[in-house]
């Protein structure tokens, strides 16, 4: 365990200089107050909660205080908005302070959001609001204790500066850890502002730093892309499977890592339906829950494209033939797993195809679905659940499906039964609901809803003794909310 004050610093990215990056002073906010700290991102840094407390802790994540060995640096990027492109964009609320190296060798960046105005801000106060701070605190880890790959948040500090949304809210900054702040748009900016020179710079920097192995191959870009290929079908194979609706896939949301990032109006589903878009300013549904996986495939189309001087075009175009293949697998795995079932069958597509339907009508909660059928011997689950079906029949067929798929397999006792299928179906989820009512208490000086809210989903899998209230359905007001884009 390591002191606040002693963080190794190696600011490998802000060594590239400044044509990557702007040194920018991070602007304090006022009255800072620690409103929540995950223990687990800490630990990423040696970090303890204890060390959460110290006040030096919440002045150097509010901006008031810096180590002498920070760099602190808005990153420039530009990115496809909405399938448009902005040609400039950069961090204009967030500073990459510096790379801390903890006691394993790693290194993680500390980005604080909300660190105020950079020369990327364009027309924006460089603020970050409690609200999407606490979402985005939440989310992080969150995804991170189902497995998800993701940024990960160590804390939000809370403070007594105004800003102005579409109603006077107060300012907070998250401290994001992520390996690289590195992101699709990243490559674009310099390819489409024509420095060759910068992109090849940028790339040999992605591949020393993030995909060393590939510098062993033949192709070293061509293999690093391969990866960023494998591991975006990967993440979105579990998205998909976990029903987690991003809301803003711009290419500028996308990291060089292949994890989760930049949460805005993201959502997990609370009654399946294919068509949901959680982003309420998204009015074509162009990140649709169903549109996540040819967006995400759309989004490596232009990445490739800036990599066009490293790569020949057919290779670029048969590595991201790999996608939908690999997506595809990592989704049906995972699919079998929520099922029950314990090795692949041909027919096993259709059989999820099938229930997904019947869900879309209506009614099923969805990821509570997969957690009651692992509840009790199969028979008897699906006794319980065909009533939230709007086709009873239909479902009840399926169900015969089911049935028939597992009498295929050996199903050992029912305890092993029930803990392989809990073991890969969360009982908490990050609903919105349970996010708005966390944030509306913090709102009035109240943090302990957004810390037992943490506190809960950091082990979604196990049941927690007095913790039924997070594991309901969402009442009536809590199913539509819709989340503003403002941030
Ligand atoms: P985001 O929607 O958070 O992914 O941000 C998209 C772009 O807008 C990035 O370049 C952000 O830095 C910038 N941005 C978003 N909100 C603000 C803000 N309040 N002030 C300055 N820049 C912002
Ligand atoms: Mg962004």
């Amino acid at each position: 365990m390591k002191a606040l004050d002693e963080l190794d610093f190696d600011n490998r990215f802000a060594r590239l200089g400044d044509a990557f990056s702007t040194q920018v002073l991070p602007e304090p906010i006022d009255e800072p107050r620690l409103v929540v700290a995950s223990e687990a991102a800490l630990a990423l840094l040696d970090l303890t909660c204890a060390d959460a407390e110290a006040p030096l802790f919440t002045e150097v994540f509010s901006g008031h205080k810096l180590w002498a060995d920070a760099d602190p640096r808005a990153m420039v990027y530009s990115g496809h908005q909405f399938g448009g492109y902005t040609p400039r964009l950069g961090d204009g609320r967030g500073l990459l302070l510096g790379e801390v190296v903890n006691d394993a060798g790693q290194h993680w960046d500390l980005h604080l959001k909300g660190a105020g105005q950079t020369p990327y801000s364009r027309m924006g106060d460089g603020r970050a609001v409690l609200r999407s701070s606490i979402r985005e605190f939440l989310a992080s880890e969150a995804l991170h204790a189902l497995g998800i790959p993701t940024s990960r948040a160590a804390c939000v500090i809370g403070s007594s500066t105004p800003v102005w949304r579409e109603r006077k809210e107060s300012a907070a900054m998250v401290l994001r850890l992520a390996q690289s702040h590195v992101r699709f748009g990243s490559f674009e900016y310099f390819y489409y502002t024509k420095q060759p020179e910068r992109l090849k710079e940028l790339g040999e920097y992605v591949l020393a730093n993030h995909y060393p192995h590939c510098l062993e191959q033949d192709e070293p870009w061509l293999a690093m892309f391969r990866d960023i290929v494998e591991r975006n079908a990967e993440l979105l194979g579990l998205w998909q499977a976990y029903g987690f609706c991003h809301g803003v896939m711009n290419t500028d949301n996308m990291s060089i890592l292949g994890i989760t990032f930049d949460f805005g109006p993201y959502a997990f589903l609370d009654d399946f339906d294919q068509h949901f878009i959680c982003n309420h300013s998204d009015h074509e549904g162009r990140y649709a829950f169903s549109n996540q996986v040819p967006i995400a495939q759309w989004n490596l189309s232009a990445l490739a494209q800036a990599l066009t001087p490293f790569i020949s075009v057919e290779a670029l175009r048969e590595a991201i033939g790999l996608f939908l293949p690999l997506y595809q697998a990592h989704y049906l795995d995972l699919m079998r797993r929520r099922l029950g079932l314990t090795h692949a069958e041909e027919q096993d597509a259709e059989l999820i195809a099938r229930l997904l339907q019947l869900m879309q009508m209506g009614g099923v909660d969805y990821n509570l679905f997969f957690r009651r059928l692992g509840d009790q011997p199969a028979a008897d689950a699906l006794r319980t659940l065909r009533d939230d079906f709007i086709d009873i029949r239909g479902f009840d067929a399926w169900g015969e499906s089911l049935l028939e798929r597992l009498g295929r397999q050996a199903e050992g006792t029912e305890q092993q039964r029930r803990e392989r299928m809990h073991a890969v179906n969360p009982l908490y989820v990050l609903r919105n609901y349970l996010a708005q009512k966390a944030i509306e208490a913090a709102e009035q000086g109240d943090y302990s809803e957004v810390r037992q809210l943490h506190r809960v989903l950091s082990t979604p899998f196990t049941e927690q003794p007095g913790m039924a209230e997070y594991a309901k359905r969402p009442p009536d007001w809590g199913k539509h909310l819709e989340i503003s884009c403002s941030s």
